[in-house]
């Protein structure tokens, strides 16, 4: 029933860990696929090329953007991050379910042209925390660290555009609440077409 895959957007502050809950979601469910962002921004140690993200140079990113190949695009902090556009619609149309963990802006432009799509945003168990987590990164200097913490205090105004909320306290509480979203958005009457119902309904008795 419904070929077509879900798409789930993940947004929250830099350091309330979205990087490693995706990472431990993708590893329970082979059916799931998530999106690999083109940015200007330079690796950090131990992020790789095509894993993490496409690191590209402001021509490439822009060359992308002409020809219309991203999704969306926003400059996040000092740089462009992008969704690149083909890689969602073949594995939406292929019937895997594929995460965007992207920004506040670019969810919203997301919102716009796939309102189907589901909107998770993820907190941090306290701002103490986030601050902790983001320091403990060690690959930011203290102006980008102050950046993106001041920015997360603005973040926040916009979980009301998101439809659930997941706090980050417990990895493994925090992934399974995330893993029962899914099930339940899959579940929703709305997404799953009447007659596909019926089809399967009917596919017993045609063997009778
Ligand atoms: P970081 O530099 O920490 O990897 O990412 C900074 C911010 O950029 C995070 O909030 C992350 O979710 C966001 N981001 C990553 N990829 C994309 C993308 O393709 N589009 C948008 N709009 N934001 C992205």
């Amino acid at each position: 029933m419904g070929n077509k895959g879900l798409l789930i957007v993940i947004s929250g502050p830099s350091g309330a860990g979205k990087g490693t809950l995706c990472k431990t979601l993708l590893s329970r469910n082979d059916k799931l696929k998530l999106s690999v962002s083109c940015t200007t921004r330079q690796p950090r140690n131990g992020e790789v090329h095509g894993v993490n993200y496409f690191f590209v140079t402001h021509e490439n990113f822009k060359e992308m953007i002409d020809k219309d190949e991203l999704l969306e695009y926003a400059q996040v902090y000092d740089n462009f991050y992008g969704t690149p556009k083909s890689f969602v619609d073949k594995n939406l149309n292929e019937g895997y379910d594929v995460i965007l963990e992207i920004d506040i802006q670019g969810a919203l432009k997301i919102k716009e042209k796939y309102p189907e799509a589901v909107f998770i945003f993820i907190l941090p168990p306290s701002m103490e925390e986030l601050k902790n987590r983001i320091k403990k990164r060690g690959s930011e200097t203290e102006e980008s660290l102050l950046k993106r913490f001041r920015c997360a205090f603005q973040e926040i105004n916009y979980i009301s555009r998101y439809n659930y909320v997941v706090t980050n306290d417990v990895l493994d509480e925090a992934v399974k609440k995330l893993e029962c979203i899914i099930i339940a958005e899959k579940c929703r009457v709305d997404r799953i077409k009447q007659s596909d119902i019926f089809t399967q309904l009917q596919e017993g008795l045609k063997n009778e």
